[in-house]
């Protein structure tokens, strides 16, 4: 990775984040390297982008082929009633840069599954799965896991969130998607159908919290981890990770 000199410019910018201890100039310059690839801009990929094109990433893209519906608005935040019937990668692609300039951001109107068609070896240093596909999350961890990316994925139903990351930068040989959560017919279509838009916020910034260190390491440390979220008794459950041979 090439390294940047510090600039005032990122003092100035990210002078609060620079604050953290974990963070730090060094830290900073580091993010600004970096490249992560968000799925799905939902209620959990809007208000991610938010957070870490915020954060001073060095390159994001967005990858999602819906429009935007009138439904979506009560928890999606990247879009307002102007942008009805637009393509939900265009607009938060476009309101994002004006939020920070110094993020490349690129934009992908397709499924993660027609993307990669056309961009099987383009590397990312984090893969970040925001999608209620439980198909998408299989491919999208088997596809990190094949090309040694940390990859985390979030998901929410009703009032409660699952975070779920693996580090197959650390070791390859972790279990996937797949292996950890069997796919059944139910949930063939959609995780999370029922939803409050603050339970989204709560899990997301979870997630981005651990993206923006990571990120900001050298090592890129992340921790393999399933915690269950539950918004409204404030419980936080870490799950055990079963050891399990992972055949893909
Ligand atoms: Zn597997």
């Amino acid at each position: 990775m090439d390294q940047l000199e510090p600039t005032d410019k990122i003092i100035e910018q990210f002078g609060r984040q620079i604050l953290v201890p974990g963070i730090n100039e060094e830290g900073q310059i580091i993010l600004a390297n970096r490249k992560v690839c968000i799925i799905g801009l939902g209620a959990l990929g809007t208000i991610a982008s938010q957070y870490l094109v915020r954060s001073g990433i060095g390159e994001i893209s967005l990858i999602d082929p819906d429009t935007i519906e009138e439904s979506n608005l009560h928890r999606q935040i990247n879009y307002d009633l102007n942008d009805i019937g637009e393509l939900k990668s265009e607009v938060s692609k476009k309101k994002l840069q004006e939020i920070n300039n110094t993020t490349n951001i690129f934009s992908y109107s397709e499924t993660f599954q027609s993307y990669l068609q056309k961009n099987l070896k383009y590397k990312f240093d984090i893969i970040f799965d925001c999608t209620d596909s439980h198909q998408n999350k299989i491919l999208s961890s088997k596809f990190s896991k094949k090309q040694q990316v940390p990859f985390i994925s979030i998901s929410i139903n009703s009032s409660e969130g699952i975070y779920f990351s693996q580090n197959y930068k650390k070791n390859s040989s972790l279990p996937c998607f797949e292996c950890l959560f069997p796919q059944t017919d139910q949930d063939h279509r959609c995780l999370n159908s029922a939803m409050i838009g603050p339970v989204a916020g709560m899990v997301t910034s979870l997630a981005c919290t651990k993206i923006i260190f990571a990120l900001a390491s050298n090592s890129l440390s992340l921790e393999n981890e399933i915690s269950l979220i539950d918004l409204l008794t404030s419980d936080i459950n870490k799950l055990q990770l079963s050891k399990i041979n992972c055949p893909h």
